[in-house]
């Protein structure tokens, strides 16, 4: 491609991108077909054998991708955990990938090197974490928690686990509340170390960790000559924002001598909000913590970050120096090699759309965004309690769950119980498929809730008063394709003091 057809093609795509930008609260927020449609769009076409003119490509890519995506940017995406991605990092990108530096060494990424350090360092500031400390940027939230594992496998097992593995003659312990998000099960298998290692610590009422508990099993484990090794908490769980009480954690970890991980993926960016509580605010107590840039502080997929309080842990674990990699200079000033603190080799210029990001608008900004979002996540737990037919749940961080209840029901028997839960696991399928809004869901004790999780920047106070009509009119639809009227409605048990509809 020769300049000048990059910069016409660039300049055509970006005007396209803004277009689409400009359109974003009018289209569907999810496309609604089935994986049979979509493939069938894309079409079964062999490897081309021959190229084709990169205008006329970029143009027919940009209509597949602008008809069958699910847009997470879109002011109603409020699915999963998913931040809607700043436009700034759509240009940090074109940046960084056109002058393409490798972060995993300093001779080849000279300045963009030192902006990943100054990034990392920012967001510890930002969520408090003292400074300095070691970290980097890596894919997401599952891989920051398995950097942040990983060194605290090492920093408890000493160097010559490295060459010998696991010890043997004892069992390892790691420990974690039972809403911990399902990287640990990864991390602890995929090291060799076998699920039945975690000791699934019991959760209070709002699902965060019993600190009593956990004490107790380290002192079973201990007495039992087991080998306690790593604690994970969580600031902010995936299902209802729960932040484990991170200082009482803290302090059992530090009087028993063992590695605090604190999966703050989600919740994390929360602890630089001036409210924020002092169980959050404990995540500077830990000896790492995962962050997630691609959720809170709005960047594009992929962005996760893991900061650990002793930077020189993470070489420890991660760095080995083969004959064909340069000297890394014993002087005054050694270059940071991103290749020594982290399982990559070759790393991508993703430091560029995150640092730009906390520049355009600094930590003001972000408290600002991050603040809303749980303020409208409130207000969207409020409105579900004020409407006859939601039953409010959770309130947690930028998440708020609830759930449909048809006005005829009266909620609590098993019969009943089973049927809401089957409405609102066919009405989430509904609502994504509608394009009218994205919601999730989370399972909460034997309940089945609709669960909405705002980090969008985009999303007003409007679309989230219109929440409640979409949600009780698809639910009356599915309510009505799973109960057709006339047949076993009847003989639902009624909701007492409410006037059921004639059915
Ligand atoms: C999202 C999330 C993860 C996983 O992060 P990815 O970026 O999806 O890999 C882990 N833990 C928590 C608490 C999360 O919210």
């Amino acid at each position: 491609m020769s300049p000048e057809a990059f910069r016409e093609a660039g300049h055509r795509l970006i005007d396209r991108m803004a277009d689409f930008l400009a359109s974003l609260p009018e289209r569907p927020v999810a496309p609604g077909r089935s994986p049979a449609e979509v493939r069938a769009a894309l079409g079964s076409g062999t490897l081309p054998a021959r190229g084709t003119e990169a205008g006329p490509l970029l143009d027919e890519t940009a209509d597949l991708l602008l008809e069958h995506s699910t847009f997470s940017g879109h002011p109603r995406f409020w699915g999963y955990i998913l931040g809607s991605a700043s436009p700034m990092g759509t240009l940090a990108d074109i940046l960084a990938t056109t002058i393409n530096p490798n972060l995993g060494g300093w001779m080849l990424s000279p300045i963009a090197t030192e902006i990943e350090v100054q990034t990392v360092r920012w967001i510890a500031e930002f969520l408090g974490y003292p400074t300095p400390c070691g970290g980097l940027l890596c894919s997401g939230g599952n891989m920051a928690n398995f950097i942040g594992f990983w060194a605290g496998r090492r920093a408890m097992l000493g160097e010559r686990f490295r060459r010998e593995g696991m010890p043997r003659d004892r069992e390892p312990r790691v420990y974690a509340s039972r809403e911990t998000h399902t990287w640990i099960q990864k991390a602890v298998d995929l090291s060799g170390m076998g699920t039945n290692t975690i000791r699934w610590i019991p959760g209070d009422d709002d699902m965060r960790m019993k600190a009593e508990a956990l004490r107790e099993q380290i002192e079973r484990d201990t007495a039992a000559g087991d080998l306690p090794l790593v604690v994970v908490a969580t600031a902010g769980t995936v299902s209802t924002g729960a932040v484990d009480p991170l200082p009482a954690l803290a302090g059992i970890c530090r009087e028993f001598g063992l590695w605090l991980h604190v999966d703050g993926a989600y919740g994390g960016p929360a602890a630089a909000l001036p409210g924020a509580s002092a169980d959050l605010k404990g995540l500077a107590l830990a000896d790492s913590v995962a962050v997630d840039p691609h959720k809170w502080l709005y960047n594009a997929v992929e962005a996760g970050c893991i900061l650990v309080r002793d930077p020189e842990v993470l070489r420890n674990t991660f760095s080995y120096t083969p004959s064909y990699y340069p000297e890394r200079n014993i002087g005054e000033d050694p270059p940071v090699m991103f290749y020594e603190y982290g399982p990559q080799n070759s790393r991508s210029f993703r430091a560029l759309k995150v640092w730009l990001g906390l520049r355009q608008a600094g930590r003001e900004g972000y408290a600002r965004m991050i603040a809303q979002d749980i303020a409208l996540a409130r207000l969207a737990y409020e409105l579900a309690g004020a409407d006859p037919e939601l039953e409010a749940g959770t309130h947690g961080l930028s998440i708020a769950t609830f759930r449909y209840v048809p006005r005829d029901l009266e909620p609590g028997s098993p019969a009943v119980e089973d049927y809401l839960n089957r409405l609102n696991r066919e009405l989430v399928d509904r609502i994504q498929k509608s394009g009218e809004a994205f919601l999730s869901n989370a399972v909460i004790g034997e309940r089945f809730l609709l669960r909405m999780c705002i980090v969008n920047f985009r999303t007003t106070e409007d679309d989230v008063r219109a929440l409640p009509g979409i949600v009780t009119r698809l639910g009356r639809e599915a309510d009505a394709a799973l109960r057709p009227p006339g047949r076993s409605r009847r003989r639902e048990p009624r909701r007492g003091g409410r006037s059921a509809p004639a059915g």
